[in-house]
């Protein structure tokens, strides 16, 4: 990376962006019992819980877990490495812009004019369970009460058919997912990122996993296409793709601030 100057940042994120925020990922069954306890009583998984069937056969106990991690994320704070890396992207001569398959609004919260892609939707909209109108609206936090047991004795609902809301998270098996609000968002981004073709460009790729590696698979797919450097920021060791890739083994902040350190 020595003697390279990045003139755009694009920032691919995925889980271990915001563990540092206090949000742990729940993909360990233990993790996962421990937060909600109704998961624990069915002796269900992350894959099996993260299905849209549950908020047409059993929309209380969907929007417990739904809803308690909308309330966790709305009181969540953007560690340090959200603002400092936000900063200094803008200050590059041609921006930043990010992609990420969180759905915890950190990164609009840190910046709510940041040119941002949600790949898997946001806790914070809703639509119609079964699709019936097309529309997604934002989520009225008010409208969820969950009990002692940990399911919701209140959830949001669709105004046209009254059937039970459910958040705008692309989840597993899911085919009522209303991928418009993450278009339009992918639309805006494509128009930046085609301007980018003869550039100096930097992706940098914080956090992501191999179980789900929509963020990996997009961070290589970008980096082919406008043949940019890659520095990827995890703790796991692993082996850069290419030889245009460093790898900073590390946890997100301390990874962060590493980089800031050399660029
Ligand atoms: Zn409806």
């Amino acid at each position: 990376m020595n003697n390279y100057t990045p003139e755009a940042l694009i920032i691919t994120a995925g889980a271990g962006m915001s563990a540092e925020s206090g949000l742990s990922p729940l993909w360990e069954k233990e993790n996962l019992h421990s937060f909600f306890q109704p998961a624990k009583n069915k002796n269900i998984d992350f894959t099996e819980l993260g299905q849209p069937k549950w908020f047409l056969t059993d929309p209380g106990f969907a929007w417990g877990f739904y809803g308690k991690r909308a309330l966790i994320y709305s009181e969540a704070k953007p560690h340090d490495g959200y603002h400092n890396l936000l900063n200094w992207g803008k200050s590059l001569p041609l921006g930043c812009s990010v992609i990420t398959s969180n759905v915890d609004g950190l990164f609009k919260k840190t910046d709510d004019t940041i040119n941002l892609e949600e790949v898997h939707g946001s806790a914070f909209y809703v639509q119609c369970t079964r699709n019936c109108h097309k529309s997604i609206w934002k989520l009225n936090l008010s409208e969820i009460e969950l009990l002692k047991t940990g399911e919701a004795s209140k959830y949001p609902r669709c105004s046209k058919c009254g059937h039970a809301a459910r958040p705008n998270i692309l989840m597993f098996n899911d085919h009522n997912w209303n991928p418009e609000r993450a278009n339009q968002q992918r639309k805006k981004l494509n128009n930046w990122i085609s301007s980018l073709k003869g550039k100096n460009v930097l992706i940098l790729e914080i956090g992501a996993g191999t179980r789900v590696p929509t963020i990996k698979l997009t961070s290589l797919g970008l980096q082919n296409k406008l043949k940019a450097k890659m520095i990827i920021v995890n703790p796991i060791k692993e082996v850069a793709p290419s030889t245009e890739s460093f790898h900073i083994q590390s946890n997100t902040i301390d990874g962060i601030n590493e980089l800031l350190s050399i660029v």
